[in-house]
């Protein structure tokens, strides 16, 4: 007998037959003997309707509320998912983030988690009860509801499988697993069927938003093995475990983000610890900067570029405001058309091949590369956004179907 926890996106509780599905695909796995935590998402696009109707009272709602609002979503995937699998003769306990024990930081909208105090959910599992958690929210230690930033369910499903050394988690979306390429943009990607939690770790970074990046970093500092799959299908997905294999390097996939905005300031000033003013003020704002670019410039000033995401663009812009006061630069740009595409697989940037194809690969398709960033396992180029498809496309082409047909032909 395994202690499983499963967690089911919002696609996959859209609506009451796939409420249903759920709750048989459940009992099929209590009546092999199994001991069940099972974490759910807000039905559907719940919780961007939920997101939507609160900015249109206030476009900046206070983010205490916001949570308070949000966390509903899951509140009722829980209660319908416990009453269908009544239905079916399982006993299940609904429990939301704060009941089953899910303590946070107050930091509203994208809380972490610091602790879990398991006790209600084994002793629940002890009296034989599938238990049911609310994804995405928390508590913090005065009460008050918190969530983990959108796809916060993945991180609720991997924290409680390190907290109750679960066997493994089970991670069911809309599609077979994790792919070389969204599959929703490239229908000829290919499924993976191991990968490790680095990999896994950058194509989520990058925007394979198959699983939200905190759940993988989880899953890795407590050795959980993941296995993302299909909640319609039956047949085996992608395991995200550790994989200390000598394999060759190569590029595992390709992931795209389309929400990238580019800020250039103009004329800062050429001197030591400006740079270091300029992202403390950033930091500040917890505004996560992924590329950046320092010009050559003029002999006393230079230009300053960095990539920011574009969910990120009101801290980006009050950042500036406060540093405004303590430095003086030229003038600033943003620009909102950006787009960001990226190789991922262990050792990659190592292999100055790998770069040469990508780039030469876009420029074949006469796309222009903004900028450019590496780390261990991945290249990323930030490219216009109406290109990015394209990119995509023809990235997948040249790194992952050319390597198909090959081994096919041997
Ligand atoms: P859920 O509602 O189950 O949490 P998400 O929408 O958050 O599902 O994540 C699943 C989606 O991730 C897929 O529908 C797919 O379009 C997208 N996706 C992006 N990149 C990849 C990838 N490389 N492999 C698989 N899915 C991907
Ligand atoms: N319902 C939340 C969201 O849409 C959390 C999740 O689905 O994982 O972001
Ligand atoms: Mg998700």
């Amino acid at each position: 007998m395994s202690l499983i926890v499963q967690k089911y996106g919002g696609s996959s509780l859209a609506d009451l037959d796939k409420i249903r599905l759920v709750a048989s695909r459940v009992k099929k796995c209590r009546d092999e003997g199994h001991e069940l935590v099972v974490v759910v998402s807000a039905m559907g696009k719940t919780t961007d309707q939920l997101i939507s109707l609160a900015k249109s009272l206030n476009p900046f709602p206070p983010e205490r509320e916001l949570d308070m609002l949000l966390s509903t979503g899951e509140q009722v995937s829980i209660s319908l998912l416990s009453i269908a699998l009544s239905s079916l003769g399982v006993s299940s306990v609904s429990l939301t983030g704060g009941q089953a024990g899910i303590i946070t930081t107050d930091t509203y909208t994208k809380a972490k988690i610091f602790h879990i105090d398991t006790r209600r959910i084994k002793d629940l599992l002890l009296k034989h009860q599938v238990v049911i958690v609310a994804g995405f929210q928390g508590r913090t230690p005065q009460g008050d509801i918190t969530t983990l930033g959108r796809g916060g369910s993945d991180v609720t499903a991997c924290a409680l499988a390190a907290a109750l050394s679960a066997d493994f988690c089970e991670i069911y979306t809309d599609v077979r697993g994790v792919f070389t390429a969204d599959p929703h943009l490239v229908p000829q990607a290919k499924k993976i069927a191991r990968l490790s939690y680095e990999e896994m770790s950058e194509m989520a970074t990058l925007g394979a938003k198959v699983l939200q990046p905190r759940a993988v970093d989880f899953s890795q500092a407590y050795g959980v093995r993941v296995h993302v799959r299909s909640t319609f299908s039956e047949r085996e997905g992608t395991w995200v475990e550790e994989i200390n294999s000598m394999e060759e390097v190569r590029v595992k996939a390709i992931t795209h983000s389309g929400d990238m905005l580019k800020i250039v300031l103009l004329g800062v000033p050429n001197q030591p610890g400006v740079a270091a003013q300029i992202f403390k003020a950033l930091s500040d704002f917890s505004v996560f900067i992924d590329m950046i670019i320092q010009s050559e410039g003029r002999e006393d000033y230079k230009d300053l570029a960095f990539v920011a995401s574009r969910e990120d663009e009101e801290k980006v812009r009050k950042a500036i405001a406060c540093l405004e006061k303590e430095l003086s630069f030229q003038g600033m740009k943003f620009d909102e058309t950006m787009s960001r595409v990226s190789l991922v697989g262990a050792g990659i940037a190592s292999s100055p091949n790998i770069a040469y194809r990508m780039f030469n690969a876009l420029a074949r398709a006469g796309i222009n590369i903004d900028m450019i960033s590496t780390s261990n396992s991945r290249i990323s180029c930030l490219i216009p956004r109406d290109l990015m498809e394209e990119a995509v496309k023809v990235l997948h082409e040249e790194f992952i179907m050319q390597e198909v047909r090959l081994n096919e032909e041997v």
